[in-house]
């Protein structure tokens, strides 16, 4: 059966040969966020890998809200993580809740404590915390360590009862206080807390914690391959020891991998939500973050996102990827499926003085010159322009082939142009430029009386468009400095530019998340948000260079 797939990460191995030794005759895995925030491109590492996983072997893949802790979740980002997932390209086979399972939990619970497995304990989360010990020193057992079974069912009893107040009492597992891994020092697997849950309600007051209900949720939806990130390595004792000693009959693998880092951003969403909340950012779906919901109004494609998650591979060691290499590969979808249009982002009026009054032409430009089936678009011309204000300068330095007095440049898809005269204000602001233009050399006529160096885009003083530029960079400064700064301290105050200008008339049919590639600009998106009949907005999803190199293996 191996011979049938290929195996180029070691999950994929393990996958392999679970299938081929028989353990496992269908394999089913899961992408188990819990709804306290968006999903960030972390998590889409994580969902690429385990859908295409089970998809490559006909199996299948759950999405699992891990809805355990009431206080910070919420229906909002229920909706929203089903959203992302879908929109990134994968569909679930089954859409289930940890908290559905909450009786059943409970009951696992009480089994463990007629096991003499686990036992209610009185002390404080601080002194549970002092009794825990060190890498170093064992751990202290708790005076509550040795109640009796009867005891202690009477006492669970009453803390889902609600007679208990937060924190009073915990239920802890009864595993061995000097154990070497710190996780099996009598794990807290029950606390309480009043309040209300997005599912349940006021149903229950006491909550599962995380190393006692992940296990549980994935052996009672019979996972075979539980991913998850490498910070769990040292919680897969505790993991094993609960799906055993709750009596679970599936007992599905837990197996690590390296969490996916980039450069200049955040990955978590506390600290996305604070990025929120703080109002440094305007909501999850900025473009400037790095959740799935910003890249998309960004204008960042799903099979962009899906092909940089394939490329970063799967490990077992952490490490920082450079948010180049996403760069890269939005560039290379985009590079075949947008037309090229041209768009000036700071205005400089430019009158053509020997171009006859109330006169105008349709000239055609190719939409994409990489693509003779992209076709044409025709483009009005007349005697007023606009041009990008750095096309000009009064005063230029050597090798500045653009227009400046004196010179001539081709205006792309049109004519040649020299610049005359400058028209400035009192205090010798640029207001606009006077130029002639040559008839003669119209583009697509073949004229090839002289040569100029530079060409520039321009577009149709009259006939244009006004539209929004939004320019972003990155969110973060450096985070390697040598100081240890809180990533608050370390936002780029310039992360966003917001720039007035225009687009060629055609872009009135412009859809929302539509892309373009503005000519020597870059790629855009028409923001779906703040994009309304009067006024066209354009995020900037990349510029058109980079200096990343994809080594391909
Ligand atoms: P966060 O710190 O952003 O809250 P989390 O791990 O607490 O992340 P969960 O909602 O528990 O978030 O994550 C759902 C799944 O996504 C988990 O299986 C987790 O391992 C995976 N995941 C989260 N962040 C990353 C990441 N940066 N890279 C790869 N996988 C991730
Ligand atoms: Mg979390």
């Amino acid at each position: 059966m191996s011979t049938e797939f290929s195996s180029s990460n070691f999950i994929k191995n393990i996958v392999i040969s679970d299938l081929d030794s028989g353990k496992h005759n269908e394999i089913i895995t899961r992408f188990p966020p819990e709804p306290n925030g968006y999903l960030h491109i972390g998590h889409a590492k994580s969902i690429v890998l385990n859908f295409e996983l089970a998809d490559e072997f006909k199996g299948k893949t759950n999405l699992r809200f891990d809805d355990t802790n009431p206080t910070k979740e919420d229906t909002e980002y229920v909706e929203s993580i089903k959203e992302d997932v879908k929109w990134l390209g994968f569909d679930w086979d089954n859409l289930y809740f940890a908290s559905n399972y909450f009786e059943e939990m409970y009951n696992r619970a009480i089994l463990l404590i007629k096991k003499g497995k686990a036992y209610v304990c009185d002390l404080t989360p601080e002194e549970i915390r002092e009794y825990r010990g060190t890498l170093k020193d064992p751990g202290k057992e708790s005076p509550c360590r040795n109640r009796s079974i009867e005891e202690n069912l009477n006492l669970f009893e009453k803390m889902r009862k609600g007679e208990f107040k937060d924190g009073e009492k915990v239920l802890r597992a009864k595993i061995d206080m000097n154990s070497p891994n710190i996780n099996m020092r009598d794990p807290i697997i029950y606390r309480i807390s009043h309040s209300e849950h997005h599912n349940t309600g006021s149903k229950w007051c006491v909550y599962p914690m995380y190393d006692f209900a992940h296990p549980l949720e994935d052996a009672i939806e019979g996972i075979t391959h539980s991913i998850c990130t490498l910070e769990f390595e040292d919680h897969r004792p505790l993991y094993d020891w609960i799906v055993k000693e709750c009596e679970m009959e599936c007992a599905p693998q837990q197996i690590e991998f390296a969490r996916l880092n980039i450069t200049n951003t955040v990955m978590s969403k506390r600290k996305l939500k604070l990025l929120v909340d703080e109002n440094v950012v305007d909501g999850w779906d900025d473009p400037r973050m790095p959740t799935i919901a910003g890249l998309r109004r960004r204008g960042y494609t799903s099979e962009s996102i899906r092909n940089f998650c394939r490329a970063i591979g799967v490990a077992k060691a952490n490490s920082l990827v450079d948010d180049a290499m996403l760069e890269h590969f939005i560039r290379e979808d985009l590079h075949d499926k947008t037309l090229r249009t041209m768009a000036i982002l700071r205005p400089l009026k430019l009158v053509i003085t020997n171009y006859p009054e109330n006169e105008e032409e349709l000239l055609e430009i190719e939409n994409n010159p990489d693509d003779e089936n992209a076709g044409k678009r025709q483009v009005p011309f007349g005697r007023e322009i606009y041009i990008e204000q750095e096309d000009f300068m009064e005063n230029p330095p050597k090798k500045y082939f653009r227009l400046f007095p004196g010179n001539e440049v081709r205006l792309k898809g049109a004519y040649f142009v020299k610049c005359n005269e400058v028209i400035k204000d009192e205090e010798g602001n640029v207001l606009e430029i006077h130029c002639t233009y040559d008839p003669e050399t119209k583009s697509g006529t073949g004229f090839t009386g002289r040569k100029v160096k530079g060409t520039i885009h321009w577009v149709n003083a009259k006939h244009a468009i006004p539209a929004e530029f939004r320019l972003y960079d990155h969110l973060i400064l450096d985070e390697n400095s040598e100081e240890e700064k809180h990533f608050l301290e370390q936002i780029n105050p310039n992360s966003l530019e917001v720039l007035n200008g225009f687009v060629e008339p055609n872009m009135i049919d412009a859809k929302s998340e539509e892309k373009f590639q503005f000519f020597r600009h870059g790629y855009f998106n028409v923001d779906p948000k703040d994009t309304k009949n009067e006024k066209l907005v354009f995020n900037r999803i990349v510029s058109l260079k980079s200096s990343f190199k994809l080594d391909k293996k």
